[in-house]
């Protein structure tokens, strides 16, 4: 079946959403075939979102977690502070080659959001965000940031008024307007082809990555580590790695929230079962009886109650290995961050930070790890204030 990883993706979807998805392949597939998609692509990453972003050698970082070597793969330093606009970037690109001038997109902690506005401000689209209604009210900087970038910012009343209530919403708009309108997805996650289609725009942090790595050490890195919401910043950094499993482990960190045991967390791998979310068959946290179990997690860019599907199958065949860090965990990996290397990092990437002497526990100081740093922490200094208080 198409858009497969295993047993896991798919496009499990009423049919009145098959027409667009299908359009959306056919698109998807042509423009990458184009020469002409790729250099414009390459040149708005280079010249407008930063393109290639630095590898920094965090010596003192990894003196105080007792590893050989840990290189910082730069996404913090990316336009509007994240990884997310790779894909924003790519897919408002994609829009425009389709004839779409409306763009609809949904966001959580606002972050995707600041992202989609900011691409189709560049592209000249119509943006529409939809934002529930309480996550509107805890991320006010992020919907203002939105509106100045020319975005409607459309609140949600329904459900608990949060992420997932957000995407119904704008999946509904969606396959109403679906002729004048594409769908902004903001991770590796979805009905094929956006888990697809998303790994590869967000593969080149893995190309720029892998090279630099060469450039630094004279070999490839001995682990890759990244965070796992979705799951686009750490499927971007493995996808070039995965052939090379005789020398590169792969470690993705889920949020541990409160601790597995609690469950009062968002790790859809380490702590969730197989089941079918948001059209496409992975991990996912449900209860017996297959309602979406409600999460929890310091990062909001974590909080997702699913993880893409290929990340399902690198989990099930082995190739990657899944591991959570709670939310005190996180914090520690915020702070040791900043103190040792001048870096305030995003709360997902400080899970990953925070996994660090975790490996070298489990496999000892020789090694060099490349570790993917997602984001930027100015927008969590707020909660990082109230959790320290
Ligand atoms: C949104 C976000 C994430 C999580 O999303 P993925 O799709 O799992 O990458 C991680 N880091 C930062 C900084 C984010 O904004």
């Amino acid at each position: 079946m198409k858009g497969r990883f295993g047993e896991f993706g798919g496009q499990y979807l009423p049919e009145t959403l098959m027409p667009a998805v299908a359009e959306l392949e056919a698109a998807y597939v042509e423009a990458r075939a184009d020469p002409s998609f790729e250099r414009e692509l390459g040149g708005l990453l280079r010249d407008w979102v930063g393109r290639p972003t630095p590898l920094t050698d965090a010596s003192r970082l990894a003196a105080a977690v007792g590893l050989r070597r840990v290189l910082l793969k730069r996404e913090d330093l990316a336009h509007t502070g994240a990884h997310k606009i790779n894909s924003a970037v790519g897919q408002a690109l994609l829009a425009k080659r389709m004839g779409k001038h409306r763009v609809v997109a949904e966001t959580g902690a606002g972050q995707h959001g600041v992202a989609s506005a900011a691409a189709c401000a560049l592209l000249g689209l119509e943006c529409i965000v939809y934002m529930g209604t309480e996550d509107m009210r805890r991320q006010e900087p992020n919907v203002f940031r939105m509106k100045l970038l020319g975005a409607e910012v459309r609140g949600v009343e329904s459900g608990t008024k949060t992420l997932k209530d957000a995407v119904n919403e704008a999946i509904r708009d969606w396959v109403t307007n679906v002729r004048s309108t594409y769908y902004l997805l903001g991770s590796a996650i979805g009905p094929h082809p956006y888990p697809t289609m998303v790994r590869d725009f967000q593969s080149v942090i893995g190309r720029e990555a892998r090279g630099q790595s060469l450039s630094l050490l004279g070999k490839l890195p001995d682990m890759v580590v990244a965070c796992v919401g979705g799951g686009s910043n750490a499927i971007g950094i493995f996808a070039v790695f995965i052939p090379d499993s005789a020398t590169t482990r792969l470690r993705g960190v889920e949020a541990g929230g409160k601790g597995i045991a609690t469950g009062e967390h968002a790790a859809s791998i380490v702590g969730g079962s197989v089941g079918v979310l948001h059209g496409t068959r992975t991990m996912i946290l449900q209860t017996d009886d297959g309602q979406i179990r409600g999460t929890h997690s310091i990062s909001a860019g974590l909080d997702y109650p699913g993880v893409g599907p290929e990340h399902a199958q690198l989990a099930q065949s082995g190739r990657a290995e899944y591991v959570a860090r709670t939310d005190a965990e996180a914090l520690e990996g915020f702070t040791l961050l900043s103190r040792t290397e001048g870096i305030i990092p995003a709360l997902e990437p400080a899970h990953a930070i925070a996994d660090l002497t975790h490996i070298r526990e489990a496999y000892g100081a020789e090694l060099d790890v490349l570790v993917c740093l997602s984001g930027r922490g100015d927008k969590d200094l707020e909660t990082v204030m109230g959790a320290l208080a």
